[in-house]
């Protein structure tokens, strides 16, 4: 079946990696066939939602069946563009950047962080699993067309400056770990992750919206 990816909504298009992940956990492990019930267990995403979200793919649930994780698993890879790797480069090599830096990315999807920047020389010309780290300076020379993707791992004030450098390169999306908050093109697209305020507020909810 085509898959027309303009008709699935920004929210159902987001958890895609959620149960991707799941299922191919499953197929791993053997198993072909997966309830709604069971899937909503295990990603916290209610049944009912599910079963909407996969209507989408023209995966049609049966009673007393469920899915066929085959042939989810075949929709997912094809709409999260899962054979075709995405380069994602990574700029300030802190300890959180050099976290990144070694966790194995293309484990669970295929995207490669390929080289990271950072101003530090002590750190420049190193390489942190096995990615190489370059000076800042160098992001003209070394950021090329096939790079859409920029981690940003900088103090806050550095940020502006180096999205505003990289977008100018033609990176489209930014996965920004600083607190500032980026102005960027309409054509950019910006996922901010605040890990303090992420923290904050699963505490607030924690203690104000008991389960
Ligand atoms: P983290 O916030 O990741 O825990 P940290 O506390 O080790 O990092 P920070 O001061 O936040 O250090 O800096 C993160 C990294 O960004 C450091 O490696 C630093 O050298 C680098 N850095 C600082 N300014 C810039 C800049 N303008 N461009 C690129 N990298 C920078």
């Amino acid at each position: 079946m085509e898959l027309d990816q303009t008709k699935i909504p920004q929210a159902t298009a987001k958890r895609l990696p959620l149960y991707y992940r799941f299922l191919e956990n499953l197929q791993a492990s053997g198993k072909h066939r997966v309830s709604s019930s069971e899937l909503s267990d295990a990603v916290k995403v209610d049944s009912a939602t599910i079963r909407r979200d996969f209507s989408y793919f023209g995966a049609l649930g049966k009673k007393g069946y469920g899915y066929n994780v085959n042939y989810l698993l075949t929709f997912f890879r094809k709409t999260l563009d899962q054979d075709e790797l995405a380069k994602v480069i990574l700029v300030g090599v802190g300890n959180l950047g050099t976290a990144f830096l070694n966790y194995n990315f293309t484990k669970s999807n295929n995207t490669k962080i390929v080289m990271a920047f950072d101003v530090d020389e002590t750190k420049v010309g190193q390489n942190i699993g096995s990615v190489p780290i370059y000076h800042l300076n160098e992001i003209p020379e070394q950021v090329g067309e096939d790079i859409e993707v920029a981690i940003l791992t900088v103090p806050a004030h550095a940020a502006q400056n180096i999205a505003d450098q990289l977008i100018a390169l033609g990176v489209k999306g930014i996965l920004n770990f600083t607190p500032a908050r980026l102005s960027v093109p309409e054509d950019v697209r910006i996922h901010h992750i605040d890990l303090s305020v992420e923290l904050q507020s699963l505490i607030y909810f924690l203690r104000h919206y008991p389960i």
